[in-house]
C-alpha cells in the first residue's frame, strides 16, 4: 500500500505491544539510544558510523519530502484523507471499479508532485551516494525526488508515477506522453493498443509490493552493516520490518524522524530534527575535506 495511506484507516495508530516483530539481539552496538540534545556530537557519532560502514541503507518515507512542499499525508490537516475515504478511491478494487474517480483525486497529488523540488535532504544523500558512503536509498515515496536530486541506485518498493501499466494486455508506457492531457482537460490514461485504462505503477491498498524490487530490498537490508532510516514513522507493512532485517545482521541503526518509531529503542543514534537540516549537517561531516 501508498506509504501515505495508514493514517486514515482504522487500524492507523498501531498499538506496539501488538507488533510481532522479534527483534534480535545486536551485540554490535556502540552507543545508547538517545534523543538529540547536543546534535554536534550526535552528528559526528553519525557520521562516524557512516565513515566506518561497508553498506549503508538509506529507508526514506514521506517525511524527507514534506520539506519539499509534499505533504505527509497521514499528519492531520493535509485535508486529502479529510475529504476522500483512500479505501475508496486507492485501492486496486476501487480503481477498476472507478478508474475515472482515481484519478480524479490523483491530479491534485500529481500537480503536487511534479511542482516539488528536491530538498536539501535528497541532494545530500546524492552526494554521499556519489562519495561512495551510501550504497542504496530504499524509498517508500513515489515522488522521485530522490532520482531528482541525483542519486541513482534507488529502490521505489511502492513504485512510481514514472510508467503506466494497460490492466488489461499489460503493455507499459512511460507516463511522458500521458501526462499533459491528463493534467490539462483530466483525460484519462489509455492504452494506445487495446484502448484500456492504464494503471500507474504506484502500489495501492490490496496490490503486492513490486517482486523483484522488493526481493531486492529485503537482500539489502539483510546485507547492510548501518542502516539510516530517513522520514518514516515505520507504520506500513511489509517496509516498516527492514530494519529487523538489518538489526539481524547486526547492523547499526540511525532512525531520523521527527515522531517516535518502533525500532528507536534498537537504534544507535536518534534524531528528531529537520531532515533538510540535519541530513545536510551529517553529509558535510563525512564528506569533510
Ligand atoms: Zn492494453
Amino acid at each position: 500500500m501508498l506509504d501515505w495511506q495508514l493514517n486514515n484507516r482504522a487500524d492507523k495508530n498501531i498499538n506496539l505491544s501488538n507488533f510481532s516483530i522479534n527483534l534480535p539481539t545486536n551485540q554490535n552496538q556502540l552507543f545508547m539510544p538517545q534523543v538529540s540534545s547536543e546534535p554536534r556530537q550526535d552528528i559526528r557519532l553519525a557520521a562516524n558510523l557512516i565513515k566506518k560502514s561497508r553498506h549503508v541503507v538509506v529507508l526514506t518515507g514521506a517525511g524527507i519530502s514534506t520539506p519539499s512542499g509534499i505533504p505527509d499525508f497521514r499528519s492531520a490537516g493535509s485535508g486529502l484523507w479529510t475529504r476522500y475515504d483512500p479505501m475508496e478511491v486507492a485501492s486496486l478494487r476501487a480503481f477498476r471499479y472507478n478508474p475515472a474517480k482515481f484519478f480524479a483525486w490523483l491530479r491534485g497529488l500529481v500537480i503536487n508532485m511534479a511542482e516539488a523540488e528536491p530538498n536539501a535532504a535528497h541532494i545530500a544523500l546524492a552526494r554521499l551516494e556519489r562519495a561512495g558512503h551510501v550504497q542504496v536509498i530504499i524509498t517508500q515515496n513515489i515522488d522521485e525526488l530522490h532520482h531528482r536530486a541525483g542519486s541513482e541506485n534507488v529502490l521505489e518498493v511502492h513504485g512510481s508515477m514514472r510508467t503506466l501499466t494497460c490492466i488489461s494486455c499489460y503493455q507499459k508506457y512511460n507516463s511522458g506522453g500521458f501526462v499533459k492531457s491528463y493534467l490539462e482537460n483530466g483525460e484519462i490514461p489509455r492504452c494506445p493498443d487495446c484502448g484500456n485504462v492504464l494503471k500507474p505503477d504506484v502500489v495501492l491498498f490490496e496490490e503486492q509490493l513490486p517482486f523483484k524490487t522488493w526481493l531486492q530490498a529485503q537482500a539489502q537490508a539483510s546485507n547492510c552493516d548501518l542502516m539510516i532510516i530517513c522520514g518514516s514513522s515505520l507504520e506500513v507493512m511489509p517496509v516498516a520490518g527492514l530494519p529487523v532485517k538489518a538489526l539481524e545482521n547486526n547492523a547499526h541503526l540511525i532512525v531520523v524522524n521527527e515522531t517516535l518509531t518502533y525500532i528507536d529503542e534498537r537504534a544507535d543514534i536518534v534524531f528528531r530534527d529537520d531532515v533538510a537540516e540535519l541530513i545536510p549537517s551529517i553529509a558535510a561531516e563525512v564528506i569533510r575535506e
